[in-house]
Order: structure tokens, then C-alpha cells, then sequence
């Protein structure tokens, strides 16, 4: 068996199993081996009961204390015990299981691992895995057994059983790495690593692993910028674009005016365009920070030049939110350059148009989604492409995007705080400009972590904002088992609240699953201020601009990423109200409790993420992909930030080195998904 090979070829793997895989992207035996686990379950020792936390998944062994029972209906039947130890005693309950009553016996001891959560009676374990007698736990005490990810009709075993026989049945001797190299660092070898990254029988054996795999995932990844820097460095600049004195004007004739941070950054980006060679900039700036506009000048100042320029958004809303800004700050000071907006879900006419204007050259200024880099698409002098929230497209479709023109100037644009050396090293193609501060009339957000109990003073609380012509949004828990409860969930949410405030009010929702039109209506409308509580998933997570909005209330906010909420948060305060975020948990999870306070005394990003990393500290088994940033498979750019300062070494010392076997490290841009 080779990497290259068809999983049909392993036993056991039938068509119907291969439709399966294909589903989750498996389908040669190399995908398999490194279809790594998204975590583990970790058998660890069994706590006091007294000390069991809600919320995760843990081990308590004591005596059953009293009668096992079973009640509820023919259908649902729910068996309840007590156990008990020194230090205190446990309800247990499972679903659909009766039969435990005649096998469980009052004294006996057993060992029991599951999900502690709490109910209206206290905490409750529920439907746990069951050792009895409690030795049996002996044997998987310390394990960590992979979870895989999956999809309906693929069960987790299966696949550990198809990635044991593939690894069984390949040989994994080869080993990319020179020995020198791999001693420098103390990394394991990759045979090692991959049979340990699925099946580790330690977290030791895990931690040595994951190391060496997201070293060669991160090493990979800088030789291939590294290559693409070689061939974007000095290059001569087809475009040489001059400031045009319009620009100045329209810059002094704004509503407010430009930090210094933003007049710095324009000053470079401007600079770039018209020297000698061609720009490749990457704008860094915290949410809020006023990244658009100095976009914005870049384009105009190209059109004014006679060129086109494009920007790209990662979302249909965003991209819409932005050619309607733009448009609407054109009318305003009578510039006559056309803007075009281009997404997947215009209509083959709409669109068609826009080709058209587009190729002719009327069309100066283009915005729009991924669409703007098919095929199709003709441009006709395309002299600066601009990708806004950067983070969220691939290196692959920047280059993309770059191809549409000659040798256009490229401008990225992206919100996510990482400290500078590690900037470095992960957009090593492009020079960096920081928008280092925020616009002067900016009141810090006042933040706030609550339970749930605290929900109908938060309602009271926004009902007040509006009455002062506020607006605010709420972000609805997130439901992972399906995607089509999360939208049962925001609807029932939204007619909730809105029985609960009254018609004087008008409660929207908005989730993933909505047609692109109704999502603009809905933008549309909320930018208006037609509705006044927008209720929604994280699909307003990146971007969305409403400077009226001034409270934003996450639920189940322990479920998300810091990363992630900073970016959610940065939804309100864009304007000079005073504006709000709640946190609201549940949890009382003292971890959940602290990591969220992180947010509660620091609106700054940068520090956000500094904070997080040292709180959790790294090798995380479980970690929510904090930074979302960068999509790995296995490395995290925060959390292995050790590492890929490492690889960035290595990448030094093989460049100079010039080894045969550099030819074999996996091709990055073809096959993974590494996002910058
Ligand atoms: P981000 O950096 O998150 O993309 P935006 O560019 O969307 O931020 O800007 C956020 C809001 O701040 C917008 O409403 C924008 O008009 C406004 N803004 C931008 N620059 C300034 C400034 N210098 N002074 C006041 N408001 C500004
Ligand atoms: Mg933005």
C-alpha cells in the first residue's frame, strides 16, 4: 500500500464506507493517516465527588448508596442511582437503560465516566460509561482513545479501525527530516509521530507527536511563502500610481478625521504604489481600528489613475456592506468613479452585466466575494487587488487574485492580533503596516460576564438602549449537534424576545441557512435601523460595520474562542455611544470563569491573545482552536508559537543548505488548506 492508494483497498472498506470518507475528504490512504483526531478522550483519575465540575466529562468511583431506580415512561425510561464517597455523594442517571437495576447492586463499588452537568436538584452525572467492579477502570486509566471527526454513518470506531490497517499497512519508515535536524530540536520521528498522533498510549507519547507533525505542517508552510517571496520580490511595478491631489481632498473633506496610525499606514501603501516595484502590504489593525478606509483611498487613488482595483470580502454581507459604504461615500462628495459589486448569488444576468462593465473597463472599483477571482471574470486593468479579513482566504487565493491582473499591487487587510515576530515569520511575502490605535472618539467598551440569571436585566438594559435610538445584537447559543436545530434555536429565540419586549420593537434573526437576499434585506434593513435587535449565529462575526449598534449580548459565551469573541465584541463600539458587551454563562466552571474575565478587563486584542495562551498554556488537548487563524490541521499559530519559531530556523538553515530531500517535503499549496 502506498500513500496514493484508494482506501478500498484496506478491509473492511466496502463502497458504502468509502462514500462515507469521501464526505469528510478521505479518500486515498494518506488522507486517512492524516485524518488526525480532533481530540481525545482522556481516561484520567477519578476526582472526590465532592470536587466534580459541571460541564466535563469526569471519573468518580464510589459505593451505590441506596436502590438502583428506574422511572418515566415506556419510551424513556431513566435509571437513577447514588453513589457515594468520603467526600460526599452523586446522582447518576441513564436513558434507556433499565436493565442496569438488575445488575448493579446496592455497597458494590463502582467507577463511573461521563458528563456532570447541573439540574434543578444539583448536579447530576448523565448516562455515563460504566466500570463495574470499579477495577475494571484499571485498564484504560491514562489512555487516550481518538476522537474522530465525523459524519452520519460513520461511527468513530470504524474509523480508528481503517487508520490502524492503513498505517499497518504502509510503510512509514522514510523520513523527510535530515537526522541532524531532527536532533537539533528534540523532535520525534515521523514514523513514531503519526502512530502516536492517532493512537498515543500517553499524553507524552501525544505531546512529542503533535510536535513533530505541526513542525513539518509549519515548516512546510514557510519554505512554500518563502518560495513565493522569491518570485514577488522585486518586481518591477507595471503600475506606477501617483497620489492624486483628489484624494487629499476627499480625505479632508470626511466626516472625522484619520488617526495618525491610519494616515501612517496610507502614507506607506501610497509610497509603495508608486515606486519602482510592486506592493505587497499586509494592514494589521485591531476590530475597529479603521482598516476600510484607507482601503478605500487605495482603490480610488488607482481609478483616479485610471485603473481598476478590486477588494474582496470573505462574506456576501460584508461584501455588500462595503460597495454600499463606498457608493454611498461617492454620492455624497460627487466622485464620479464607478463602483461594481460582484457576489456568487447575483443572478446569471446581474452578473453578466457586471463582466461586461467590468472587462470594458467601465466598472473602476470592484467589490465582491470569491467570485471576483473566477475565470470569467475579466479585468481590464487591474492595477491593486485588496483582501479584506485576510486571515479567512488561503495564501493560494490571494496568488489567485493577484493572477487576474498583470502585476497588480496587493494590499491584505486583516484584524487578527499576532505579535510581531510571529507576523514575520507566517506573512513572510509581505511588508507589514500596524493600525496601532483607535479612532479619538472611541468610548472603551464596558463589558460584563453574567449567568443566565441575569438575562431579564439584560433584556430591560437593551430595551432602554433602544428607547435612546441604540440598537444591539444578540448572539444565540450555538447548537453543534445539527445545524438545523441552530435554526430552529435562533428563530424560537427571536419570537421569544420579541413576544417579551412588545411590537414597539422589532426583533430580526439571521443564521447561515437563510437565502443570500434574505441576509442583505436583513443587513439592509438593521443598517437602517428598521430593526432594532438583530438575533443571530456567528454569521455577523467578521466585519459587519453598524456604528449604532451598542450592545452585544453573547450566550453560552464559555462555548466560543476568545479570539472568537474579541471579533464578535468588535461589533459594537464603532461609533462614539458608549456602547456594552455581555458575556452570559452558565457555566460555573472556574476555568470558564477566568478565561472570560480575560475578556471582561481588556478590550485590546494583542493582549487578549497573550493572556489566553498563557492561561491555558500550550499542548492543550482540547483547546477550540483559539486563533482560528491559519487553518492547520494540527498546528496552532498561538499555542505553537514555539514551534514555528523552530521551523522558521530550520527553513533558514536548509535554505542554505540546498538538501535533495527538500524536493520531498509535502507540497503545501496543493494540499492543504493553510489560510492567511
Ligand atoms: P475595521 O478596522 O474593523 O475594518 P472599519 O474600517 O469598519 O473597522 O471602521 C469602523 C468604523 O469606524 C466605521 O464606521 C468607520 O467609518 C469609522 N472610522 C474609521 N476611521 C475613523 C476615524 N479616523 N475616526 C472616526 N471614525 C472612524
Ligand atoms: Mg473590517
Amino acid at each position: 500500500m502506498i500513500e496514493q492508494t484508494s482506501i478500498k483497498e484496506i478491509k473492511g472498506i466496502g463502497e458504502k464506507t468509502q462514500k462515507l470518507f469521501e464526505k469528510v475528504g478521505v479518500s486515498t490512504v494518506g488522507d486517512l493517516i492524516r485524518y488526525y483526531p480532533r481530540g481525545y478522550d482522556v481516561y484520567e483519575d477519578p476526582v472526590p465527588i465532592s470536587e466534580v465540575e459541571e460541564d466535563r466529562i469526569q471519573t468518580v468511583t464510589g459505593a451505590i448508596f441506596g436502590r438502583v431506580q428506574v422511572s418515566g415512561t415506556r419510551n424513556m425510561q431513566v435509571t437513577t442511582l447514588y453513589v457515594k464517597d468520603l467526600t460526599g455523594s452523586l446522582k447518576v442517571i441513564w436513558f434507556r437503560m433499565p436493565f442496569l437495576r438488575n445488575t448493579l447492586a446496592r455497597g458494590g463499588v463502582i467507577t463511573l465516566r461521563g458528563r456532570v452537568v447541573r439540574k434543578r436538584d444539583g448536579l447530576v452525572m448523565e448516562h455515563p460509561e460504566i466500570f463495574y467492579p470499579s477495577e475494571k477502570y484499571g485498564d484504560k486509566l491514562n489512555t487516550l482513545q481518538p476522537i474522530y471527526g465525523l459524519t452520519a454513518g460513520l461511527t468513530n470506531n470504524a474509523v480508528a479501525k481503517a487508520v490502524r490497517q492503513a498505517l499497518d499497512g504502509l510503510d512509514l519508515s522514510k523520513e523527510v527530516l535530515p537526522d541532524e535536524l531532527r536532533m537539533r530540536y528534540g523532535l520525534a520521528e515521523y514514523n513514531y509521530a503519526v502512530r502516536g498522533i492517532h493512537f498515543p498510549e500517553d499524553k507524552e507519547v501525544f505531546y512529542h507527536a503533535r510536535e513533530r507533525l505541526v513542525f513539518d505542517e509549519f515548516l512546510a508552510f514557510i519554505l512554500s511563502l518563502r518560495k513565493l517571496k522569491d518570485k514577488n520580490e522585486k518586481l518591477e511595478n507595471e503600475y506606477v500610481v501617483g497620489k492624486k491631489p483628489e484624494v487629499d481632498e476627499f480625505i479632508r473633506r470626511l466626516p472625522f478625521r484619520l488617526t495618525n496610525a491610519q494616515s501612517k499606514v496610507w502614507r506607506e501603501i501610497a509610497d509603495d504604489m508608486a515606486s519602482d516595484t510592486v506592493m505587497s502590504r499586509l494592514v494589521q489593525g485591531d476590530v475597529g481600528s479603521g482598516k476600510t478606509i484607507v482601503a478605500v483611498l487605495a482603490l480610488m487613488n488607482v481609478a483616479l489613475n485610471g485603473y481598476q482595483g478590486a477588494m474582496m470580502a470573505p462574506t456576501e454581507v460584508l461584501a455588500r456592506q462595503h460597495y454600499e459604504s463606498i457608493t454611498r461615500l461617492f454620492e455624497e462628495y460627487e466622485i464620479k468613479i464607478k463602483v461594481e459589486l460582484l457576489t456568487g448569488s447575483m443572478t446569471t444576468k446581474e452578473k453578466r452585466r457586471a463582466y461586461d462593465r467590468i472587462e470594458c473597463g467601465y466598472a473602476r472599483i470592484i467589490i465582491g466575494t470569491h467570485a471576483l477571482i473566477q475565470d470569467r471574470v475579466n479585468y481590464d486593468c487591474l492595477a491593486l487587488v485588496v483582501t479584506d479579513e485576510q486571515h479567512r482566504f488561503g495564501v493560494k487565493q490571494r496568488e489567485t487574485f493577484a493572477r487576474k491582473g498583470g502585476m497588480p499591487h496587493v494590499l491584505v487587510m486583516s484584524a487578527t492580533p499576532i505579535p510581531r515576530t510571529l507576523a514575520i515569520i507566517l506573512y513572510g511575502d509581505l511588508d507589514i503596516s500596524v493600525i496601532d490605535e483607535l479612532p479619538a472618539n472611541r468610548l472603551p467598551i464596558k463589558n460584563c460576564v453574567v449567568d443566565t440569571g441575569y438575562r431579564k436585566t439584560a433584556y430591560t438594559f437593551m430595551k432602554k438602549q433602544v428607547a435612546e435610538g441604540r440598537q444591539c445584537y444578540i448572539i444565540c447559543p450555538m447548537v453543534e449537534e445539527s445545524e438545523h436545530l441552530e435554526v430552529e434555536n435562533v428563530m424560537d429565540y427571536a419570537a421569544s424576545l420579541q413576544a417579551e419586549l412588545g411590537n414597539e420593537i422589532v426583533v430580526s434573526y439571521l443564521h447561515g441557512k437563510m437565502r443570500q437576499s434574505e441576509k442583505d434585506d436583513i443587513m439592509e434593513r438593521f443598517g437602517k435601523n428598521e430593526i432594532q435587535i438583530l438575533v443571530s449565529t456567528t454569521v455577523i462575526e467578521v466585519g459587519i460595520d453598524v456604528p449604532n449598534a451598542t450592545v452585544m449580548m453573547i450566550e453560552n459565551s464559555e462555548r466560543f474562542g476568545l479570539a472568537q469573541l474579541h471579533q464578535l465584541r468588535g461589533r459594537v463600539g464603532r461609533g462614539k455611544y458608549q456602547s456594552y458587551c455581555i458575556f452570559m454563562s452558565s457555566s460555573k466552571s472556574k476555568e470558564t470563569k477566568e478565561r472570560l474575565n480575560i475578556l471582561n478587563q481588556s478590550n485590546d486584542g494583542f493582549k487578549i491573545a497573550s493572556e489566553d495562551l498563557r492561561l491555558r498554556g500550550p499542548g492543550d488537548l482540547f483547546g477550540i482552536r483559539q486563533s482560528g487563524l491559519m487553518d492547520f490541521r494540527l498546528g496552532d499559530v498561538y499555542q505553537d508559537a514555539k514551534i514555528l519559531q523552530m521551523a522558521n530556523e530550520a527553513a533558514d538553515m536548509l535554505e542554505t543548505t540546498e538538501n535533495e530531500w527538500l524536493k520531498n517535503l509535502p507540497n503545501y499549496e496543493g494540499t492543504s488548506s493553510v489560510i492567511i
